[in-house]
């Protein structure tokens, strides 16, 4: 794939993705910042950050790569109570973290933020915890249907109120291997 350009759909999503949004290229240029700002806020703390599966993925293997300080990497995995619970904030806990993290500098890597509810419940299970820091950071963040104000460190893009797939997101398990971020066809998600 070429470095710069339009990005091509490939045959396999074509039935539900309309277009890119951002290109592999822009994605990546924004976590080598994200990473640089870590690299620089966090010498000397040895942060954890604890990437949210299956979503951050793609982004916490890119994001190490563009850390140059000493960090250690650990996961949880949640699901919602089924599709109707999605925005409910009742979340179950796949996956709990391997490490203790009381008196550590913790960075939680999400892929996205939307009404925040998921998000806000990890950060209360993870503060009981006593971390020395507690902090996030996002690679795409939709502001417009925020429900719970959380503070972010970090942010890769702001993105409009739309559904999208690719870079770890995806629709019904698919697009996750997409390199780029699309929005879905206005027919398959409402828009
Ligand atoms: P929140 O609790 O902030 O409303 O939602 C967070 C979760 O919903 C994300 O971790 C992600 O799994 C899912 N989500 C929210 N917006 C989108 C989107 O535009 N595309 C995809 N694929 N998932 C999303």
């Amino acid at each position: 794939m070429a470095a710069s350009g339009p990005e091509e759909i490939p045959a396999f999503a074509r039935d539900h993705v309309a277009s890119v949004l951002l290109s592999a290229e822009e994605i990546q240029a924004a976590i080598a910042r994200i990473g640089a700002g870590i690299s620089h806020d966090y010498v000397g703390r040895d942060p954890v950050l604890v990437a949210v599966l299956k979503g951050s993925a793609p982004l916490i293997a890119d994001l190490l790569r563009a850390i140059d300080i000493p960090v250690s990497v650990d996961f949880i995995a949640i699901s919602s109570y089924g599709p109707s619970a999605r925005n409910s904030g009742v979340v179950r806990l796949l996956k709990d973290l391997d490490q203790p993290i009381e008196g550590r500098h913790v960075l939680v890597i999400e892929d996205i933020i939307d009404t925040g509810l998921t998000l806000h419940y990890i950060l209360r299970t993870l503060r009981l915890r006593r971390p020395a820091t507690l902090e996030v950071g996002t690679l795409f963040n939709k502001p417009a249907r925020r429900l719970v104000n959380i503070p972010l460190r970090y942010v890769g893009f702001d993105l409009p109120d739309r559904f999208v797939v690719g870079y770890g997101l995806d629709y019904h398990e698919r697009y996750r291997n997409l390199p780029f971020l699309c929005v879905l066809k206005p027919e398959v998600y409402g828009g």
